[in-house]
């Protein structure tokens, strides 16, 4: 009997609006079974499919890993010239790859569940167009079945994801945090920014903690405690946590040299229509990462998006944002928080509080970016739009991210306590 799937708290919508982004930014990955079951389909026969090739070997020549192919525009080879998936239409979406059926949905282990999330790199996700995602539950169990058969239900319901290394707790206890976490996010008293420098306060202080009571089950942090102890911190937070983004100090040297390489993972597309034109080569990737580390002159284009402009203009104040924009961010925020995609295997292995941490500096990054796509006079609530497109397509995905160098750099921030000051700064 498959495990269920549960929904958020967040109320977030979403359904496919059919505009193609994702049938054109991706690089899907087939199985030998959905390869071979794709060749089956007989679309060597369709006349303008003949002679083409389908499937694209990856990872070397000796590697036997395919991906589907795609057209000389970009699109995947199986789009129909009237913007629907070829293999869809005629089979049945059962018959696409997995990948692509479950695609912008994410499945994130839970023990004795699966929890439901979403990827905000689909426009639809984040204009939170269609029905709740609630709704899309039945659809969802039967991803969630296919994947446990894959992995085996053992690997679904393993521990939880440590807090930070020597920190074990139980799915339920990471249940409080977690719901403790979303609810400071969503308190509309304070800007999100504020918010999230609350959440790395409550990160910063229970790094410190011992839950285990030093071996005393009588004495361990655990359950009704944990809630209590939560409830008095997230207090604690409202008093030692500055007000205004102009209140906090900005961020020192290490902040910034460490933020802009990060950041530079962050606003990269290096396939589809919206690869930046400077990722196109080996050199115009190792220059891009040069530029991003100096933080001079001219931003390289590592996305599409990403307009002429120069770093210094990404440092100017932009001001509170409007009410569209902090709608958005703390939905996205409280989407990853709920549903887990911030840490353990959706989010490269990383313990719960270096997860918050990490998605701290991706929200420093949707903030930079958005300052940097306003800059040639976008409004700034499609700037911020856009911005969380580029940044979650990244976050958990770029195996760049999921570097040991990476999570280094993450590990420099937090004990300076560079990473409020990062987000209140490109918060000004
Ligand atoms: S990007 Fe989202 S809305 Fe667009 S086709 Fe893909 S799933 Fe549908």
């Amino acid at each position: 009997m498959p495990l269920p799937v549960r929904s958020l708290t967040v109320l977030q919508n979403w359904d496919c609006q059919g505009c193609t982004a994702c049938c054109r930014q991706y690089h899907v990955s087939v199985s030998a079974e959905e390869k071979a079951r794709i060749e089956a389909q007989g679309w060597a026969n369709e006349p303008d499919l003949k002679g083409v090739l389908l499937f694209k070997r990856t990872g070397g020549w000796r590697s036997k890993a395919h991906r589907l192919n795609h057209k000389p525009d970009g699109a995947c080879v199986f789009l129909g010239p009237d913007n629907r998936c070829r293999i869809h239409v005629k089979h049945g979406s059962a018959a696409k790859p997995l990948a692509c059926r479950i695609y912008p949905f994410s499945l994130v282990p839970a023990g004795e569940h699966w929890n439901l999330g979403l990827r905000f790199a689909c426009p639809s996700a984040v204009e939170d167009k269609g029905r709740p995602l609630a709704e899309h539950l039945a659809e969802a169990r039967g991803y969630a079945a296919t994947l446990e058969g894959e992995a085996g239900t053992a690997a679904v319901t393993a521990p939880p994801p440590p807090l930070q290394r020597s920190q074990q707790v139980t799915w339920g206890d990471l249940g409080r945090i977690t719901a403790a976490v979303s609810e400071l996010l969503a308190d509309e008293d304070d800007r999100v920014e504020r918010r999230l420098r609350k959440v790395l306060f409550l990160v910063a202080t229970l790094r410190k903690a011992t839950f285990d009571g030093g071996g005393d089950p009588k004495k361990a942090i655990t359950g009704s405690r944990l809630t209590e102890l939560l409830e008095l911190l997230c207090e604690e937070a409202e008093e030692d946590v500055p007000g205004p983004p102009e209140d906090v100090l900005p961020p020192g040297w290490v902040g910034q040299m460490v933020f802009r390489p990060v950041a530079a993972l962050y606003v990269r597309k290096d396939t589809g229509s919206d690869r930046g034109p400077a990722q196109t080569s080996a050199l115009g990737r190792l220059m891009s990462a040069v530029r991003f580390a100096r933080g001079k002159g001219r931003v390289p284009q590592t996305h599409a998006a990403v307009p002429v402009t120069t770093f210094a203009a990404a440092e100017k104040p932009l001001g509170p944002l409007g009410d569209e924009s902090e709608e958005l961010l703390e939905r996205w925020l409280r989407v990853k928080v709920e549903s887990g995609q911030f840490c353990g295997p959706a989010n490269f292995g990383m313990p719960v509080w270096d997860g918050l941490e990490s998605l701290s500096i991706a929200f420093a990054a949707v903030e930079w970016l958005a300052r940097v796509l306003a800059s040639d006079g976008r409004p700034i609530d499609d700037a911020v739009r856009t911005a969380v497109r580029i940044v979650d397509d990244n976050y958990g995905f770029n195996p760049l991210l999921g570097r040991g160098r990476q999570k280094y750099a993450l590990s420099l921030l937090g004990p300076r306590l560079e990473l409020p000051r990062l987000v209140a700064w490109y918060a000004r």
